[in-house]
């Protein structure tokens, strides 16, 4: 059964004002390796930690400026929040076809409240906590090719001709501003689209930046801004002692027009000085090491890196079920084609091979987490191959094949073959990204023992789920699995209101 919403009574729960207030008791374990009579063991310690929450229920108007507001993504989330808002309905050779959130987890999935006469009671899983309404976020953003949002859209070839029609007149008036651009970052096959770029130094750069970001704010009358890349994929910086190391380094090199800052780090500096959460939506290394500790100095949230869309979507839980099931994936075989920009783009070596790093630690956690398939260092072949074919265009097609040992010697082969516009599951994960990356700047937390309330590590991991390579703070262990990546976003929001995680233990009816 499915309910809209729901309210939770408990001593450990308090709806204010201003603030849901919520009592939260987390149980953990403390491992200890010890020697005793001799030997090493183990020794595992359950322990229990209260936390006390407090989330700020006043929902922003909340402004989005994406860096590539005119790429095929950009574009689609546009159309698509625009179609929803207005309520727009189109004939497809189908059916007449309304528009939905659907592929959002937090506008098209439910989360279990409980049981109620035996019955499971679900609601959505935006009714855990006050969130932005995504039809009321007001899009801006930067590209380097100043072509409006409707001409934007039917260059993109994504939505049916009819939808296009329809939404034409609210999206020619919307026109990018000026971007950064750098050839030596992207393929020389970008060169021919820029034709709309910020001039000056990089630090000049950063100044318009930060400008457009306060007259963006000022404008659209919003009352918070999330920045986030969705432009093409850059190669990866060089990360050098005395460049980008350090936060003191890289503010020097900024100043000196160094030529390996690359502009999605420039725009990353532009919004950690502003405070304004960054999200990094492509695979490359734009969080040097001095952008990470100038985010965590200021306290300013950042994310990333490369949204996790489809097929690796897919590895993150195909693997997770081989190797929790006992099974050992030996090989994985990922092939892509496809015809977008994007596409293009990454038909060089240098953009490839950020995607491809991107792509390949996705199996690295649940490998090590299996010490009776894998010997110590052991993993499976893992290769990706990305082609650009003109003629596919937006419609990207997936073939991935997995290859892994079973009993007594045994092997199994399962294929995988998936076609699908690669924008039609962007833009909803984009908007999950900037809508959770919000709804964390609202929730504080204290630890027992711990004097304040503070947000959360301004490296966020609770977004892991929506992207390829979770950037985690330095020191912390990466989750992939996408089913463990999800119950600790559920969890962490139903801690919030002061409920238990979800454990699926049904004890009720044992
Ligand atoms: P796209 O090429 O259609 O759009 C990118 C836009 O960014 C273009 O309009 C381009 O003009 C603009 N641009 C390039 N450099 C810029 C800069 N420095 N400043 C401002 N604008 C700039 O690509 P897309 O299909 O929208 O994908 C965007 C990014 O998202 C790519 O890096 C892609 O790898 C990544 N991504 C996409 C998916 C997916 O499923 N679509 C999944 C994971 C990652």
């Amino acid at each position: 059964m499915f309910v809209e919403k729901f309210r939770v009574e408990s001593p450990n729960v308090k709806y204010g004002e201003e603030e849901i207030e919520a009592v939260y008791h987390y149980e953990t374990t403390e491992l200890v390796h010890e020697s005793r009579d001799g030997a090493y063991h183990w020794i595992v310690r359950p322990k229990t930690v209260r936390y006390d929450f407090k989330t700020n229920t006043h929902v922003p108007k909340l402004g989005v400026m994406l860096v590539g507001w005119g790429g095929n993504n950009g574009s689609t989330l546009t159309a698509g929040v625009i179609a929803n808002r207005e309520g727009i309905s189109w004939a497809t050779k189908d059916k007449v076809q309304q528009a939905n959130y659907f592929g959002s987890l937090t506008q098209a999935s439910t989360i279990r409240v409980g049981s109620y006469n035996g019955e499971e009671i679900y609601a959505p899983f935006k009714s855990l906590l006050p969130m932005v309404n995504p039809d009321d976020v007001v899009f801006g953003g930067w590209d380097i090719s100043n072509m409006n949002l409707a001409d934007a859209m039917s260059r993109a070839k994504v939505l049916d001709i009819d939808l296009q029609k329809q939404l034409r007149p609210y999206m020619e008036s919307l026109v990018p501003l000026p971007g950064i651009f750098d050839p030596d970052f992207v393929a020389a096959n970008q060169a021919d689209r820029a034709n709309h770029v910020i001039k000056g130094t990089k630090k000049e750069q950063v100044q318009q930046i930060i400008k457009d970001i306060r007259e963006f704010k000022e404008k659209s009358k919003v009352d918070k801004v999330v920045v986030l890349w969705t432009a093409n994929t850059e190669r990866y910086s060089n990360v050098i002692v005395d460049l980008n190391d350090t936060m003191e380094n890289l503010m020097a090199s900024l100043e000196k027009n160094e030529a390996e800052i690359a502009p999605s780090t420039l725009y990353g500096i532009a919004c950690v000085l502003e405070n304004v959460p960054y999200i990094n939506g492509s695979p490359q290394n734009t969080f040097v090491p001095g952008l990470i500790e100038m985010a965590i100095q200021r306290n300013s949230l950042i994310g990333g890196d490369d949204f996790k869309s489809g097929q690796t979507k897919m590895k993150s839980v195909l693997v997770d079920f081989l190797v929790g099931a006992g099974i050992k994936p030996t090989s994985i075989v990922s092939y892509n084609h496809l015809g977008n920009n994007d596409g293009m783009n990454l038909s060089a070596p240098q953009t490839f091979r950020s995607k491809e790093i991107s792509k390949s630690n996705v199996v690295d956690d649940m490998v090590s987490s299996n010490g009776i398939l894998y010997e110590p260092g052991e993993h499976p072949d893992h290769v990706i191959v990305i082609k650009y074919v003109p003629y596919v265009g937006d419609s990207k097609r997936a073939m991935d094949e997995y290859t892994s040992e079973i009993f007594m010697g045994g092997k199994s082969t399962i294929v995988l073959h998936n076609t699908c516009e690669d924008s039609l599951l962007a833009a909803p994960i984009i908007l999950d990204l900037v809508l959770l990356a919000e709804l964390s700047t609202r929730i504080q937390l204290k630890a027992e023992g711990e004097g304040k309330f503070h947000s959360f590590h301004p490296v966020s991991t609770i977004l892991s789920y929506l992207t390829k390579a979770p950037l985690v703070p330095p020191g912390t262990p990466v989750v992939n699995a996408l089913s463990k990546q999800r119950a600790m976003l559920e969890n962490i929001l139903r801690a919030c209101i002061g409920l238990a995680p979800e454990n699926n233990m049904n004890l009720e009816y044992k």
